[in-house]
């Protein structure tokens, strides 16, 4: 025999029904067949709610009768033709009407309990059961309704009544000795021997089909439901949780009782012991493989089989100096609880015996509390041991996996994954099986804590990674393209999706958890932003807590330069093209480094030195690797070396400032260019990054503009001004043209010291052929001594910063 069993979304209308006589039909000729169904999807919800309204003298628990009612008429009128709807519906009708005076005895008591709440809650199934079974029939397969209650016996613990497995196997045997048709049996309900409807717990019209399973040693249990099989995941949490092809018992035992709702955590035990298969099959895709679940499991697969998680409990900490080396504290805790019927879901004891924390579930709190303080009253009243600590909104997630016992260090790629996202981790506990281990993080962690470790264990679909940009002028707006250019192809070879979450400009900031779209990006910052506040931004982003964030700053503003280190300090990576933080104070740029290391975050600013040229990474990777650099020339602006370039006996200085501000070659201020402090700024973090804990005033400029131009109130009058000096430049032009030469802006270091100003270089001079905006870096060190290491290229201009920072942020993604 065959046990099929339906879930409450599996039959939760008339198109999914159809579905389920499709399966069984498919089915029926094969085998005979057992199946059960659950109630119709939320029904036994709703029951639970018309009590609890009823209870409480509220009326309005009729409706939800009502729409009951009416939800099952109506789906018969669907699936049968008229002449054929009304013994069904009267059927309905009748179950219905008892179910108005069990509801009406409530409301005139105004009092509900367990043993109230059972009778009720069966009439989900008892619908179900009728409707179903009738509807089977008029498709074709001959199946016989049992009702579960003549069936299944339990004992008197409403709400989770334990099963006597001789007792059901007999009468079961019984009923299918007497027919030859399939059996259709409701989930969930049953009786007591004095014949009191009891049920299994919520979820257990699983437990229903195995216990039946069991009883008939059926060749397969079916669990239809509304997922391609147990995933990897919880799906409603990770987006990219994958389905299993195959797992043990002892697997699916594991992750189901950490929260993994697809099956009723007591139903593997029947069949386990029987060795029955088990499948999980999707209803409304009956073609995936689904999931099978034996006693071998896969033996070689993948250490970490499942993540499951439980979203709500809190964790109780007992603790003092009184329990060090005394033998029975663990004891009289656990029984205290378990005379209260607390269930402990999770414990660990640290090994100095000091304390022991135990996780329950929020509504057993006070039952908990109570029973903890009375049993420890006098320890507690002569301070050997402390007062109950309670810790709430806490979540439990388990990685779950058989072969995990011969793998090490699985627990430090966890912790690591979680750490370096902020995930703090309360608590840890191995199970002895080293089948599980599990661990207790903020509950509003745990949809990151999950994705991370999803991420980290499985071969995911794909990582997802979450960019929030401040800035979004000439730089901005090209790292958006390139973004949006390569978002398929990165998706597609590397797994990778880069989803900007934020956007903001220096008037407004716009935030989409689920991404801003390329296209209406500019629209929607207009329409849907709100002013941008800095701080406010930050807050933002640090509540939405999403997984693998990145914090992009393309602004050139010392404000926004100021926010890294809280952002840093929130467990979020930093990449900036805006250069203020990092040649600021010595003080400031170590400290950001510092965060970074010890949030193991990552702080990047390649852009800062040569747009996207591989600058500082080059550095850093010489010096991680042994090498000492002794001095460095460069010449880094790529805007001054657009502007000499371009400064030919055809046009004048002015003119040729004002095209490379045009085309965006210029800071937005191009006197931070022509002061010769951004070349400062440069060579500043050149040492830095060298090793050289250099101050910005530390470096000698030697300028070449006027001093009255440099000091215009407004970028419009400095241009203004500019013109009139065009004969000073020009002469300063001819002069170098005439030697043979080439006026470039050269920063030096040198042993510590740092020097930027203009030269006249002549052709013996690396830098004197150097086109356009191009940048030339020459690197001196131990290593190469006597010929530099030489980084030459575009060293300026929006697209090549953009592609520097869009490195910046693969290589964060890819650490
Ligand atoms: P049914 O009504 O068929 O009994 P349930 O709602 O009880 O279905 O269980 C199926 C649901 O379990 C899925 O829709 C999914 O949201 C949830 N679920 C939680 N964890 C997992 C997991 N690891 N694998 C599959 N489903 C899971
Ligand atoms: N209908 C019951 C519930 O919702 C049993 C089940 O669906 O398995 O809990
Ligand atoms: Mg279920």
């Amino acid at each position: 025999m065959k046990v099929l069993k339906f879930g409450g979304s599996s039959v939760a209308n008339a198109d999914n029904i159809k579905k389920v006589i499709e399966i069984v039909s498919m089915e029926k000729d094969n085998d005979r067949l057992i199946v059960v169904a659950s109630a119709l999807g939320k029904v036994t919800d709703r029951l639970e709610e018309s009590g609890k309204m009823a209870s409480h003298g509220n009326e309005r628990y009729k409706q939800i009768l009502k729409d009951i009612e009416s939800l099952h008429l109506g789906i018969i009128d669907a699936l049968f033709p008229l002449k054929y709807q009304s013994e069904t519906k009267a059927g309905i009708k009748m179950i219905v009407n008892e179910l108005e005076d069990i509801c009406l005895g409530i409301f005139l008591l105004q009092e509900i309990n367990p043993k109230i709440y059972d009778p009720l809650l069966s009439f989900g199934e008892r619908l179900s059961g009728l409707l179903l079974a009738h509807a089977l029939n008029f498709y074709g397969v001959k199946i016989r309704l049992l009702d579960a209650r003549e069936i299944i016996r339990t004992d008197e613990t409403f709400g989770h009544a334990q099963v006597n497995f001789e007792e059901t196997g007999k009468r079961l045997r019984q009923q299918i000795n007497n027919t030859e048709e399939h059996i259709f049996v409701s989930g969930f309900i049953a009786s007591s021997a004095n014949g009191k409807p009891t049920t299994l717990g919520r979820g257990g019209s699983d437990y229903t089909a195995a216990i039946l399973a069991a009883s008939v040693d059926a060749s397969v249990l079916e669990i239809w439901t509304d997922v391609d099989g147990v995933m990897t995941a919880d799906p409603a949490f990770v987006e990219s949780a994958l389905p299993l092809k195959k797992l043990s018992y002892s697997e699916l035992m594991e992750m189901s009782h950490f929260g993994a709702r697809v099956v009723f955590p007591p139903s593997i035990q029947p069949v386990m012991k029987k060795d029955i298969p088990v499948w999980i099959k999707n209803t409304f895709h009956p073609d995936a493989p689904g999931t099978l679940i034996d006693r071998n499991g896969t033996p070689h697969g993948n250490l970490v089989k499942g993540l499951s998680h439980i979203e709500n409990i809190a964790l109780l900490t007992l603790s003092g100096g009184g329990m060090v080396g005394v033998t029975g504290i663990a004891a009289r805790l656990f029984s205290c609880l378990s005379q209260q019927e607390v269930n402990v879901i999770f414990i660990t004891q640290a090994s100095s015996e000091h304390s022991i924390t135990l996780a329950i579930n929020p509504p057993d709190i006070e039952k908990a509390r109570k029973a903890i303080e009375r049993e420890f009253e006098s320890e507690v009243k002569l301070t050997i041991i402390d007062a109950l600590q309670v810790e709430q909104d806490l979540s439990i997630i388990a990685l779950v996996g058989d072969n995990m016992k011969s793998s090490l260090g699985l627990s430090g790629k966890a912790f690591d994954a979680l750490g370096k996202n902020g995930v703090n981790i309360r608590a840890i506990a191995q199970g002895s099986t080293e089948r599980n281990v599990s661990f207790v993080v903020l509950k509003k962690d745990v949809t990151k804590a999950l994705n991370v470790l999803h991420e980290r264990f499985f071969l995911a679909r794909y990582k997802k990674v979450h960019v929030f940009m401040v800035g979004v002028g000439n730089v901005g707006g090209a790292l958006l393209q390139q973004l949006n250019d390569q978002y398929d192809y990165l998706k597609k070879e590397y797994a990778l999706k880069i989803k900007v979450i934020a956007l903001a400009n220096s008037r407004r900031m716009l935030f989409d958890e689920h991404a801003i779209d390329f296209k209406s990006r500019k629209k929607r910052l207009l329409s849907e932003g709100e002013p941008m506040d800095p701080e406010l931004f930050v807050r933002k982003m640090k509540a939405l807590n999403l997984r693998n964030s990145i914090f992009v700053d393309n602004t050139a503003s010392a404000e926004i330069a100021g926010l890294y280190e809280k952002v840093l300090k929130s467990s979020i990576s930093v990449v900036a093209s805006n250069k203020i933080a990092s040649s600021a104070s010595y003080l400031t740029y170590k400290r950001l480094n510092d965060i970074a290391l010890s949030m193991k975050k990552k702080y990047l600013y390649e852009t800062n030195v040569g747009a996207g040229l591989p600058v500082l990474k080059t550095i850093s990777d010489m010096i991680k690797s042994g090498d000492k650099i002794l001095r460095i020339k460069a010449v880094l602006s790529g805007s001054l070396n657009f502007i000499f370039n371009h400064f030919t006996e055809d046009v004048t200085f002015s003119d040729v400032v004002a095209q490379a501000g045009e085309e965006g070659y210029t800071e937005p201020d191009p006197r931070i260019d022509l002061s010769g402090k951004d070349v400062m700024r440069k060579i500043l973090i050149l040492a830095r990054e060298s090793g050289y804990p250099m101050e910005p005033e530390e470096v000698i400029i030697n300028p070449f503009m006027p001093e009255s131009l440099m000091n215009k109130p407004s970028v419009e009058t400095f241009m203004k001004a500019l013109s009139h000096y065009d004969d000073y430049f020009e002469k300063l032009r001819k002069e170098a043209a005439g030697a043979g030469k080439k006026l470039r802006y050269v920063a030096e270091f040198d042993n510590g010291k740092a020097v930027v100003g203009l030269q006249m270089a002549d052709a013996s001079q690396p830098y004197f052929q150097l086109d356009g905006k191009d940048n030339i870096v020459l690197i001196y060190s131990q290593r190469y001594d006597e010929q530099p290491l030489v980084i030459k290229g575009a060293g300026a201009g929006a697209a090549v910063t953009a592609s520097g920072v869009f490195a910046d942020i693969i290589s964060i993604v890819n650490q």
